[in-house]
């Protein structure tokens, strides 16, 4: 049956909420009434209202599927979205908003991504010194790929200097060996405006260049075209 996703929206009015992936919005998508979309992209599934929903039902659903697919990351990154609360978001979408009778289905699959995710990034604690060593990566900070003069974590990887890096500020500790705390500390120092912390004491800063040159396996979550992304951001940011 082909439905028209603006009906549906008028059937069942669920307001400031996103209908592909349920996240709260400032805003109606369709107007108060419904009808008119407003052509915004939601913030966490990275659907554009009017276009990838349009015009029947199926094409809502073909999108949101292959956004579950492709791990159901939110499309922008801010501190405050990187819960995976999709599941919930998800839960609360009437039935009629997703292919006949495939709600349970959807819900499972995204299940299945988030289950992934949380594997990877919350149980596991992965110690980073022992990803350093198999990079053989050298006097290099981990974090932000500044040059350094020593081995911030001793020749063998095994022995944290204490030394602090100039440019991101991390400090090479026992306890900031673990790839989620150096992923954590990263996205937020950038978030922060990527802030040189001792600007004098290093020549030739590309930030970009440096963050470039870290293997993907130093990134998780946000990965590295989403840090380069924010990094972008937060150089656009401090010369506005
Ligand atoms: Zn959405
Ligand atoms: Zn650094």
């Amino acid at each position: 049956m082909r439905i028209n996703t603006v009906s549906v929206l008028q059937k069942f009015q669920i307001g400031k909420y996103c209908h592909c992936c349920g996240y709260k919005l400032s805003y109606y998508p369709y107007g108060e009434s419904y009808d008119a979309p407003n052509y915004d992209i939601c913030h966490y599934c990275g659907i554009e209202f009017g276009n990838h929903d349009m015009p029947l039902l199926e094409d809502l659903c073909e999108y949101r599927l292959d956004w579950i697919e492709k791990g159901a990351k939110p499309w922008k990154i801010h501190s405050s979205t990187n819960e995976f609360t999709q599941s919930t978001q998800l839960s609360l979408l009437p039935e009629e908003l997703f292919d006949t009778g495939s709600k349970a289905d959807v819900l499972n699959k995204l299940d299945i991504v988030l289950s992934n995710h949380n594997k990877y990034f919350k149980k596991i604690k992965i110690d980073f010194r022992l990803i350093l060593a198999k990079a053989k990566f050298g006097k290099i900070c981990h974090c932000c790929g500044n040059n350094l003069e020593y081995y911030p974590y001793g020749v063998e990887y095994d022995n944290p200097s204490n030394d602090f890096c100039y440019c991101c500020g991390i400090q090479y500790l026992n306890q900031n060996a673990f790839l989620e705390d150096v992923v954590k500390y990263r996205t937020r120092w950038i978030e922060d405006g990527a802030r040189i912390i001792r600007p004098g004491l290093i020549k030739n800063i590309n930030l970009e260049k440096q963050i470039s040159s870290l293997p993907y396996i130093f990134f998780t979550y946000p990965d590295k075209p989403q840090i380069l992304e924010l990094l972008d951001k937060a150089i656009k940011g401090r010369n506005s």
